[in-house]
């Protein structure tokens, strides 16, 4: 049976308004703490090791390779396997996990090694990332910041309509969600006439994107097309680029974000295929004036997620404070692949690429603090009666996203980071 067909249960509970229906089968890299780190899966609220069920046949037929299952980087051998073990993979486990399915439901002796309340399970960034590329796809959020920045007028850079705009960042600072932040500092110049101070930011910001993992690609020196592009694509996770805007305004002229970037970056551990959310497909803006060949794409290449962000306050009240959906996004996870390859650039298995700050039309649609309170000037009124520019000492950000459609709902669940004080000098 097609592991998206609505009608499949599980015999794992699922609560009312979970991200992780048995249509879903998302991929993590897990660690219990009396196992070793195993690749997982999630239903409900349980996270099952993958790597146990192997280990009991389950998986015969479809790969014979344990690491793929076991260790700190089997997802990345995995994901090396390919698009038909993963889909096989998926298949499996939906016919184990289905309610009428006796195999693991019966079995208490495997349950009890391989099954877990989620909250057993520590989950860890899911891939060992080797390069990680952020874009700027957002229509919007580039208006937006270019407004701010520049001049309304012309907004948007004259390349902007033409090519997905991005930039190579630093993989080794993704972090897994839960992972605290610490306040980075670094230089900035307050106003123009003043000079460069060092010390904590202070307009130290987040930025709501959806990253996606890569399968391997073509050698170096080959192009993977937009028609292409579905199967280079692992799957899905969201991501919080957090940013320090006054040490970006200062340093990206001429060659982009540096450390105003790379300290950090909250990746959520569940990996969502993009065969789970092939129900979900949208059509894109129409794109004019009309993209280079190269970029063209057929079908429909957007996805309808919608996208939250909260702030939590070290007294505990949550407020959103922004809502957009992955939807919102000028250029596609196809184009920018075939744009990242078009000159030759190779790109391997879990390798990370982020769609750039996600926003909306609406003003509480703007993916990050910068465009909210439009760079300072429309504090954000949040639920304890604060008020809130940038984001502060001991603010959790959290973002969730979910895709709904008759009933079905598939979630990318929640990635959320808490801010420490920046360390003295
Ligand atoms: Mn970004």
């Amino acid at each position: 049976m097609n592991p998206n067909d609505p009608s499949l249960r599980s015999w794992l509970p699922v609560p009312e308004g979970s991200d992780f229906p048995i249509q879903n089968i998302p991929f993590g890299l897990g660690e219990h703490p009396d196992q070793y780190p195993a690749a997982f899966t999630r239903i409900g609220d349980h996270a099952i090791n993958l790597f146990e069920l192997f280990s009991a046949g389950l998986f015969k037929g479809v790969t014979k390779e344990e690491h793929v299952f076991e260790g700190i980087d089997c997802l990345n051998h995995f994901v090396c396997e390919g698009p038909a073990v993963v889909r096989g993979v998926r298949q499996r486990l939906s016919e184990l996990l289905r309610h009428d399915n006796p195999l693991l439901r019966d079995n208490e002796a495997l349950k009890a090694q391989a099954v877990f309340p989620i909250g057993q399970v520590h989950m860890n960034v899911p891939m060992n990332i080797g390069d990680y590329t952020d874009f700027y796809s957002s229509r919007q959020h580039a208006y937006n910041v270019g407004s701010m920045f520049r001049d309304p007028a012309n907004a948007l850079l004259p390349n902007w309509l033409h090519m997905p705009v991005g930039y190579h960042g630093r993989a080794s600072s993704i972090v897994p969600s839960g992972t605290a932040i610490r306040r980075p500092s670094g230089q900035f110049k307050p106003a123009p006439d003043t000079a460069p101070l060092f010390g904590p930011t202070r307009q130290l910001d987040f930025e709501l994107e959806v990253a996606f993992f890569t399968y391997h690609g073509k050698q170096l020196g080959q192009r993977i097309s937009t028609a292409e592009a579905d199967e280079y694509i692992f799957g899905l996770s969201l991501f919080n680029d957090w940013s320090a805007r006054d040490i970006q305004a200062w340093e990206y002229v001429p060659l982009g974000p540096f450390l105003g970037k790379n300290f950090a970056s909250s990746i959520s551990p569940w990996v969502v295929t993009l065969d789970a959310l092939e129900p979900f497909r949208v059509p894109g803006p129409v794109q004019d004036p009309a993209v280079l060949p190269y970029l063209q794409y057929t079908g429909y290449q957007h996805y309808d997620i919608k996208l939250e962000v909260a702030i939590r306050t070290t007294g505990g009240s949550e407020t959103v404070i922004c809502r957009s959906n992955f939807r919102h996004q000028y250029w596609n996870m196809a184009q920018q692949l075939a744009h990242h390859t078009v000159n030759g650039c190779n790109i391997n298995a879990g390798d990370l690429m982020a769609s750039g700050t996600i926003s909306g039309e609406a003003p509480d649609s703007f993916g990050s603090m910068l465009e909210l309170a439009w760079k300072g000037t429309k504090p954000l009124k949040l639920s304890d009666g604060s008020e809130r520019k940038f984001i502060e000492d001991g603010d959790t950000v959290i973002m969730r996203g979910y895709a709904e459609k008759d009933d079905l709902r598939i979630g990318l669940g929640e990635v959320r980071g808490t801010v420490l004080p920046a360390l003295p000098f």
